[in-house]
């Protein structure tokens, strides 16, 4: 029998109240903070992630589906949404609009990662993308978006992390400083961290082998070793931050897992929970755009795994609204009830009212079993008589009583019970 592939997952019809009220969420907030949809399509030319991500990084090194198309392309499944946001920016000539540009996307996102609870080879993300202002309000406004946003949610028990890891004239000689560290160390650093140190010594920091973690602890810090527009930035920022009242934890590992952030990187993530399970993260990155091909522009964003809101709605035991009742089923007896039961529903849809009909030639009570499990608020029964009598038997589901009604006036009786 086949099954849906690994690390990938059906969301069945009583999932989807979850997805539609994180969905309703996305909607809200993005309104109120002025951020305009973009969609981009699923997959994009590999380089376009290689060049974003980072050579070294685990997303290009083990994570991204890649695969060559009948032309000879090699293209890859979106692995994060930020790299095809800044393509559709510089391509569609958005430097143009007044900036910063806002945009917010909702997106299944593709990695080749060790399947787990929360972590899918297929997931979605909702991230938001503040393109073409340095400004620190710009960050403090994302990380503002992402906080609100969780919390308009329900979320309790969320704790905000937050860093500067500096920008290309101070992380340089802050790179050179945690090398000289490390290699103090090197003998005693997981074998993931000794390619680290060669190729990509900022994910030194987060590495989750406890030997290595120990050695983190006491390395040089990014924000000790910022120059000072990096300073200043970083400093007004945490000041905005105390003005829209959120809280936060300064955590000097906390790098991200790819190249392209400067200055600012934050993540959002359950309190009683380790790095694993992040409910969103993102910061600020300038050099990306103009790394793509574009003009020198900075940016900031963020991105929200759905999956694993929806796991923290679940564990926080947060309900959320049901998809709407059915209205009625129609049961019928017989070849004419069958005419009857038809023309009834077309006219009861018609005026926005939902309708199953059944269908085949089952016994009234197979007809009403069917109505219980589809949760139908009533039952309209059409048999011999109710034919002639242009009648239908309205059974209550709920209540249970049962009440004849007028076909023609079945669309006033069931409207007036909503
Ligand atoms: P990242 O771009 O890795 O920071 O991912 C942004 C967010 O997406 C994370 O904070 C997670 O909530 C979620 N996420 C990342 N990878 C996965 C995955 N493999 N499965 C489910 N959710 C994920």
């Amino acid at each position: 029998m086949y099954q849906a592939a690994r690390g990938t997952t059906d969301i069945l019809p009583e999932e989807q109240p979850y997805w539609r009220f994180v969905e309703k969420a996305i909607a809200d907030i993005t309104r109120i903070y002025g951020y305009k949809r973009i969609d981009t399509p699923i997959f994009e030319d590999t380089s376009l992630f290689q060049r974003s991500a980072g050579e070294f990084t685990d997303i290009v090194q083990k994570e991204m589906y890649t695969f060559d198309d009948r032309g000879g392309n090699s293209l890859t499944l979106k692995p994060e949404g930020t790299p095809a946001v800044c393509r559709a920016y510089i391509q569609h000539g958005m430097h143009n609009l007044p900036q910063p540009v806002k945009l917010y996307y909702v997106s299944p996102i593709f990695r080749y990662d060790r399947p787990q609870a929360g972590r899918y080879r297929q997931h979605y993300q909702f991230g938001c993308e503040a393109i073409g202002d340095d400004d620190p309000a710009i960050d403090a406004e994302v990380i503002d978006i992402a906080w609100r946003f969780y919390k308009s949610l329900g979320l309790a028990n969320i704790s905000l992390q937050l860093n500067s890891i500096g920008c290309k004239e101070c992380r340089p000689a802050y790179l050179n400083i945690l090398k000289k560290y490390y290699n103090k160390h090197a003998n005693n650093l997981c074998a993931d961290c000794k390619t680290r140190l060669e190729k990509n010594p900022l994910r030194l920091l987060d590495c989750k082998q406890a030997s290595c973690q120990n050695i983190a602890e006491k390395a040089p810090q990014s924000t000790d070793k910022l120059c000072p527009a990096c300073s200043a930035h970083f400093d007004q920022l945490q000041k905005y931050l105390g003005l829209l009242e959120i809280p936060f934890i300064i955590n000097h590992r906390l790098v991200r897992g790819l190249d392209y952030y400067t200055r600012t990187v934050f993540e959002i993530q359950p309190e009683d929970e380790g790095g694993q399970s992040t409910l969103g993260g993102g910061g600020r990155f300038d050099g990306l755009i103009e790394e793509l091909g574009g003009k020198p522009t900075p940016a900031a964003g963020f991105a929200a795994g759905i999956e694993r809101i929806i796991l923290n709605l679940k564990k926080q035991n947060i309900s959320v609204p049901m998809a709407p009742a059915l209205q009625v089923f129609i049961a019928c007896l017989g070849e004419k009830a069958r005419d009857e039961a038809i023309k009834l529903a077309a006219g009861l849809r018609k005026n926005g009212i939902s309708v199953v009909s059944a269908t085949g030639d089952k016994s009234l009570k197979a007809q009403l079993r069917q109505a219980n499990t589809l949760g139908a608020r009533y039952t309209a029964i059409i048999g011999e008589e109710e034919v002639k009598a242009g009648t239908v038997t309205l059974r209550d589901m709920a209540e249970g009583g049962q009440e004849s009604v007028d076909v023609k006036d079945m669309t006033g009786r069931l409207a007036s019970s909503q």
